[in-house]
């Protein structure tokens, strides 16, 4: 089968084609995206209304550059799914109104996938995926979660953030340093020029026994440095930034660790933006390694939003038989949404 994913939760329109395979992963046809961070920049942020309009504009074209890639045509789809939630309401609306007048034009049913199960499922596209179970790392710019993972839609959470997730962290901090928005990459760059120890920033919740997270009060440590050093600042930001970045990654990599002892799993998945972080990496493998412990991320490009891993997510909830696609129509999205939700109520 062939399954068309359309994502537009947030400031980024992917498209994609996945094929399923009878017992075997499914794989990636082609993917678009088209990215809005340019247009957000100018207000530090995205603007949600401005989103919509661009997703309106984009998602067609990228679903004919997606078909062209992978010579298909779009009689050929046989499931047309969409991200459903959470996200902002009116960008979740286009993505999920576009797929479904396709989806009724085709005769074909539609599909409503949950984000984060997207994110989650990501490093199934990698040409190495993991296999159940494992310990999830779920590090997007909204959520901070760590799972464990024990097949497709059977999902317990273990741990998550009580405020800011990692994401969040970066971006905000980044901002604080007049990184502009995202600032997680442009953080994270500026980091390898800096010293990490250079100041000492609090480790939220790090002995807390616990597998949560909190991340609000390390962005007011690095508001309250970055006053202290007021004209000073510029010359120090790099070190600031490296001070930021070693603060967030040690409380993902020791929270992580301490996830795989309490639930006697050998394999962790790190999915979602804050994967794509070269430090995280590192230590999370030099760590893991030590343990003889696997870990699997999603390829760099695919650790932000995009369409592959919605296509993916619901190629692999209908392979696992978990889905009965619609053919009504009516489509409702769901701007709040626990992945909880989307999970068989014997792992909640
Ligand atoms: P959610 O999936 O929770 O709804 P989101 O879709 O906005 O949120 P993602 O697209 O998964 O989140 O990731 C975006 C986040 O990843 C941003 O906060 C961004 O700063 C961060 N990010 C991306 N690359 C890096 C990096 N190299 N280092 C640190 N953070 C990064
Ligand atoms: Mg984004
Ligand atoms: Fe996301």
């Amino acid at each position: 089968e062939l399954i068309l994913g359309i994502e537009s939760s947030c400031d980024e329109t992917g498209v994609a084609l996945v094929r399923t395979h009878p017992g075997a992963v499914p794989t990636l046809l082609a993917h678009a995206l088209h990215s809005q961070v340019e247009m957000h920049q100018a207000y530090g942020g995205v603007v949600p209304e401005l989103a919509s309009r661009d997703h309106i504009r984009r998602v067609l074209p990228l679903t004919e550059a997606v078909l062209a890639e992978a010579g298909a045509s779009l009689a050929q789809v046989d499931v047309v799914a969409y991200t459903r939630g959470p996200g902002l309401a009116g960008a979740l609306l286009v993505g999920a109104g576009v797929a479904c007048a396709l989806a009724s034009a085709l005769e074909r049913p539609v599909l409503g996938v949950h984000h984060l199960e997207g994110h989650l499922l990501s490093p199934f596209l990698s040409a190495d995926p993991p296999q159940f179970p494992f310990v999830a790392l779920l590090v997007s710019g909204g959520h901070t979660q760590l799972m464990r993972v024990d097949g497709v839609g059977r999902y317990a959470l273990l741990g998550e953030t009580i405020d800011d997730a990692a994401g969040e962290a970066f971006d905000k901090s980044a901002k604080l340093l007049g990184l502009g928005y995202p600032g997680g990459p442009a953080l994270s760059r500026l980091a390898e020029q800096g010293d990490a120890t250079a100041f000492r920033l609090p480790r939220p919740l790090l002995h807390s026994g616990d597998l949560d997270f909190s991340f609000a009060g390390l962005k007011t440590a690095v508001l309250t440095q970055a006053r202290k050093l007021g004209d000073a600042l510029p010359a120090r930001s790099a070190d600031l930034a490296a001070s930021t970045q070693a603060a967030i990654v040690e409380v993902l990599v020791k929270k992580t660790l301490a996830a795989l002892v309490q639930s006697g799993l050998q394999r962790v998945v790190v999915a979602g933006g804050v994967g794509a972080n070269r430090l995280l990496r590192t230590q999370l493998d030099a760590a893991c390694a030590q343990r003889g412990v696997r870990v699997h991320y999603p390829e760099l490009h695919l650790c932000t939003d995009n369409g592959a891993m919605i296509a993916m997510a619901a190629a692999m909830r209908l392979q696992a038989g978990l889905e009965q696609p619609r053919r009504d129509y009516q489509f409702d999205v769901r701007p709040r949404w626990a992945l909880q939700d989307v999970s068989l109520p014997e792992a909640a």
